[in-house]
């Protein structure tokens, strides 16, 4: 239960998250939050405390590549969808996605436990790239997004300074975040080449 403000029931979490929008959107930050696109509420929220230790890169295969900011939200919409209803999840699994317009969209977000990596879920922010990225790249506009994303939860001390950026078949045996991503986010920095590839049996490979 969260304390209600006055007349209007402005809860304190709402105030909050409306300063955070605000914070973003001082920072330069593309920021469509979750009211934005429409997002359904969270079955359950669950959170982790700490400077946030790794960035995981995801493509979403599926979904396509959007490009207007009504194709990026049904993207979301259908991400959403798929991994509360399909999955049985308590959200869309990443903590954040890119749209091909360029923008940040609002996921579970900073220091939610998401569902993208398992054993990492509680420990980094995911942020999925949406589109597949197995022989094309995605365009300049969501990578400079992604990019300023992780450099604000720096400046914000949110991410660790330190923090390692890895893509998602680092961990597990996938291909996301697909050839030509994965090709790309080793040049990005604070990218480590590490490998902690457990299956989903539990079996490291
Ligand atoms: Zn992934």
């Amino acid at each position: 239960m969260y304390s209600s403000v006055g007349a209007f029931g402005i809860s304190l979490i709402a105030i909050l998250h409306i300063l955070l929008i605000i914070d973003l959107s001082l920072a330069c930050l593309p920021y469509i939050p979750r009211e934005a696109w429409d997002a359904k509420p969270p079955k359950s929220v669950e959170k982790f405390a700490g400077r946030i230790p790794y960035v995981i890169i995801h493509h979403s295969y599926q979904p396509a590549a959007c490009l207007t900011g009504p194709e990026c939200c049904e993207a979301m919409l259908s991400m959403q969808k798929f991994h509360q209803q399909d999955r049985g999840w308590n959200d869309i699994g990443y903590s954040f996605a890119i749209g091909g317009d360029g923008r940040v969209y609002e996921g579970r977000g900073f220091n939610v436990v998401g569902a993208h990596a398992p054993r990492y879920n509680d420990k980094s922010v995911g942020i999925c790239m949406i589109g597949d990225w197995t022989v094309d790249m995605p365009p300049e506009n969501m990578i400079s997004a992604a990019q300023s994303l992780i450099e604000y939860g720096v400046r914000r001390s949110i991410i660790a300074s330190n923090y390692t950026l890895i893509g998602h078949r680092q961990v597990r045996p996938t291909e996301c975040p697909g050839e030509k991503l994965f090709k790309e986010i080793q040049n990005w920095p604070h990218y480590s080449p590490m490998l902690d590839v457990v299956d989903p049996n539990g079996i490291r490979t």
